[in-house]
């Protein structure tokens, strides 16, 4: 069986640890009343499409040898980087739902009294708990030496994210307006916003889900307005 193999030993102790966290937070946050809701039928498909790529094919693969026709040699650099980015990824994922507390929720939802955070991982990114699962995704792909199961998450949860995020940051937009809009100017979606860097993606403000924003504003805003570290 391929789990007891060192490196997928590691990603099954990785697994369990996502695992925790996530029911862990998920227990508290479960008898939170919600106000709005946006759990359509978009919504449960995609999240029922992350099934087979984060849960069921990776125990396939380690348990059975069921997906033996998609197995491959991986070098071990690539397997420590895989590692790696899964320790950045449970690290993150756990802060941003210590950060987002009883904010989260599984799907699009906003709850009684929900609160904008902007706080902790939060003040650098909006979407720390998304930048948390593309690393998962890609370090998961890095440590199965499966192309199946390692690496099919990938364009699942790309299309997750694609989908999801726009659909997002309108709620957000829609419940804390010029809050949100003024969050949104120093932060980045999944990349922190630095210098020359951040300045440029401000611009791009407009073809995101905050749609009232404009560009004649996130041009005002890409110069000294930036202010990531406030
Ligand atoms: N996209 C965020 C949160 C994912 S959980 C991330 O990747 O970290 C999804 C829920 O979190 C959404 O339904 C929304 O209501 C809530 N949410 C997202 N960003 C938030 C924020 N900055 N403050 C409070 N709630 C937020």
């Amino acid at each position: 069986m391929n789990v007891t193999q060192p490196w997928n030993v590691v990603f099954l102790l990785g697994f369990i640890v996502f695992f925790v966290i996530r029911f862990g937070y998920a227990r508290a946050a479960k008898h939170e009343s919600r106000s709005i809701s946006r759990f359509g039928w978009l919504e449960k498909f995609l999240l029922a499409l992350m099934f087979p790529p984060t849960v069921l094919l990776p125990l396939l693969y380690l348990f059975t040898p069921l997906l033996a026709f998609a197995d491959y040699e991986i070098t071990s650099v690539v397997h420590w980087i895989g590692a790696t980015l899964m320790v950045i990824a449970l690290w993150l994922f756990w802060r941003s739902h210590a950060d987002l507390g009883m904010n989260w929720s599984v799907s699009l939802e906003l709850r009684d009294g929900h609160e904008l955070v902007t706080h902790g991982v939060y003040r650098f990114i909006r979407h720390p708990m998304y930048a948390a699962i593309w690393l998962w995704s890609v370090g998961q792909g890095m440590l199965l030496a499966n192309w199946l199961a390692g690496w099919s998450v990938v364009p699942v949860f790309a299309a997750m994210y694609w989908l999801r995020t726009p659909r997002e940051e309108d709620l957000m937009c829609q419940m804390f307006g010029d809050q949100y809009r003024t969050y949104m100017r120093t932060t980045g979606r999944i990349v922190p916003r630095f210098g020359i860097v951040g300045k440029r993606r401000a611009d791009e403000f407009s073809e995101y889900g905050c749609q009232q924003l404009t560009a004649a504003e996130s041009v005002q805003t890409s110069s000294e307005d930036v202010r990531p570290f406030e």
